[in-house]
This record gives C-alpha cells, structure tokens and sequence, in this order.
C-alpha cells in the first residue's frame, strides 16, 4: 500500500478504485460541495483526492433493459430534479433532489456524494429507504448492491468499506404509482428539520421514510402496512405513532427532538393526502 499525495483524475471506475486501493486514506471528490467546505474548515485533511468529474460512467440517468432506472453517482441534484422519465412511485426521489437547498448547491452536488457524507438531514437517503432503491459500490475487488436501508447505518456513517466508492443508485421499475418527499425546514434552502418520503405503489401499497429523526432514514414495516390497509386520518395517525415511537432525534439547532417529533404525524398526514390527489403515472 502506497501514500499517494496531490488531485488524481482518473477516467474509469477501475482507475478510480485502483487509486483508492492503494491508499485508502485518499478522498473522493465529486461535486466538492461538502467536502471543499470541510478541506477550507480543516475538519479533513486528506493528503490526495480522486476526482470523480471525468468518469463518463457514472453520469447521467438511463432506464435499464429490466425497467429499473439507474442514476450514475455522479449526476447532479439538478438533472436528477429535472428527470422527465415515468418513476411510478419513485418520483419521490426527483421530488427530493428538487428540494435540497438552493440551485448553486444543485449545480455542484452528486447523488453519490450526498449518500456517501450520510449527514441525517439530507434529502437523498429517506427518498431512496421509502422507494426501496439500491446503492452499488465499487472497489478495486468488484462490485456489490446493498438496498438502500441497508447502506445508511449510523450517524455520518455508511457501509462504505475503506477502498469503495458509490457508483450507482438503481430505482425499482415504475410501479404505476406515484411519490412525494415533504420537507420541514427553518428557511427555505436549509437542511430538514424533519421530512417524510413517500410512495404509493400501482396497488395502493404504502412505504414512508421520516428524514432528519435520527441516525439513518427511519421506516417500519408495521407503520407501512397500517397505511396500505387505509388512509383515514385515524390510520395515518396510527402510523405516525409508530414512527414517533421508533424516532431518535437530536437537539440541535433546527429544532428540538420534541418539536421533531411533533412534525412527524403533521407530515406525513401532508404527504398521504398528497399522495391521494397526484395524478397517476402509467406503468
Ligand atoms: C450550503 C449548503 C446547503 C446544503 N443543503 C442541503 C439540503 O438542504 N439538503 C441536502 O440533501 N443536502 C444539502 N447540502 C449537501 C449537498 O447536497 C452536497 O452536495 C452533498 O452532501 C455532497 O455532494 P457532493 O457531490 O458535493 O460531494 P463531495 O462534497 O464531493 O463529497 C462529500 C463526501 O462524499 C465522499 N464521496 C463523494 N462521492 C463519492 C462516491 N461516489 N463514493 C464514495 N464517496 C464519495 C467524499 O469523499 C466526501 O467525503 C448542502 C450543502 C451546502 C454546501
């Protein structure tokens, strides 16, 4: 293993995950949004960084020969907010690319990036729990798929392995449904205080993702069947109970674990009658 020093521009994943296996210590830099900030504080200090901006791989979005839309972990939050293929369902998650700060900040930042800072308060993460997407990762020894809920594990901490890199978000085929991500924030453009993800699929069957409550998205399959059996205001109370119940949040400065707690049963009554009145996408 070999200390590598200065900014790598590597043109394929393989050059990529080669440059990271040899020193795991190195950063990868995508749209630079967060980590740039983090370098300037000296919160990080890494002696190299890999700079993901020439891999044609890993940009863009495409509908695979399964019906499953992949989503390059390099694509900005802007051309995934502008995404103009039918998702069914998992157009929550355009819906939540469209919410994530303001457009200087969609110019610059990735999907990949996003997931991988795995900061609570993103958009990204309880999009893609209550959509059921997958998240492939790449290292310099293959590649692997891991289910959304199961790529987010802590606090700032996801299953990235030291060497891998995010290289692509798979979004399950359009389900005839449809999705809507609904945000709480102090001002327009922060990060949630709390939000709600969620999807309807063709059938009627409901998932829901609560963001900003805790260490990971927050989701429960009992919450979920509650909500597909039915949508009066006492079922989604119900539901909502449960999720207050399984949420951990913080005190911070957005808002007190109490106050976040409260949000939760008032978004996400919002996101199902959101829900009931969108127009359905073909499948
Ligand atoms: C002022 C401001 C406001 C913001 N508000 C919001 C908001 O409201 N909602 C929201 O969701 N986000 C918000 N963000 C975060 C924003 O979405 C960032 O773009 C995102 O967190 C990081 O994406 P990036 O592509 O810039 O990654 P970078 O900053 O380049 O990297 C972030 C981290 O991920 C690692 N990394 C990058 N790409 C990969 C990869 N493919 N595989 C493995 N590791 C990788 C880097 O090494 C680094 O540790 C905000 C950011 C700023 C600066």
């Amino acid at each position: 293993m070999t200390t590598l020093q200065g900014l790598y521009r590597p043109k394929t994943v393989a050059e990529a995950t080669a440059l990271l296996a040899q020193d795991p210590d190195a950063k990868p830099l995508a749209g630079g949004a967060t980590l740039v900030a983090m370098l300037n504080a000296h919160v990080l200090e890494p002696a190299a960084l890999v700079s993901l901006a020439d891999i044609d791989e890993i940009k863009g979005i495409s509908t695979m020969p399964d019906g499953r839309v992949r989503i390059g972990a390099f694509t900005r939050h802007r051309d995934t907010a502008a995404c103009t293929l039918r998702l069914g369902s998992c157009a929550v998650v355009p819906h939540a690319a469209s919410q994530i700060a303001n457009a200087t900040v969609r110019n610059m930042g990735t999907i990949g990036g996003s997931i991988s800072f795995a900061d609570p308060g993103l958009d990204y993460p309880p999009a893609l729990v209550a959509a059921k997407a997958e998240i492939e990762i790449a290292s310099a020894e293959g590649r692997r798929v891991l289910p959304a809920s199961g790529f987010f594990v802590d606090w700032y901490l996801t299953a990235l392995e030291p060497g891998e890199m995010v290289t692509a978000v798979y979004l399950p085929p359009n389900d005839g449904g449809v999705g809507t991500y609904v945000k709480h924030a102090r001002v327009a453009g922060d990060y949630a205080t709390a939000s709600i993800a969620a999807c309807m699929r063709g059938d009627g069957r409901l998932s829901v993702a609560v963001g900003a409550c805790g260490p990971t998205p927050l989701s429960d399959p009992e919450a979920d069947a509650v909500l597909s059996e039915g949508r009066s205001d006492a079922s989604v109370a119900r539901a909502a109970q449960i999720l207050v119940e399984h949420a951990d949040p913080l005190d911070d400065v957005r808002g007190s674990a109490d106050y976040r707690r409260q949000l939760i049963p008032r978004l996400l009554l919002r996101a199902v009658r959101t829900l009931e009145a969108a127009p359905r996408s073909a499948a």
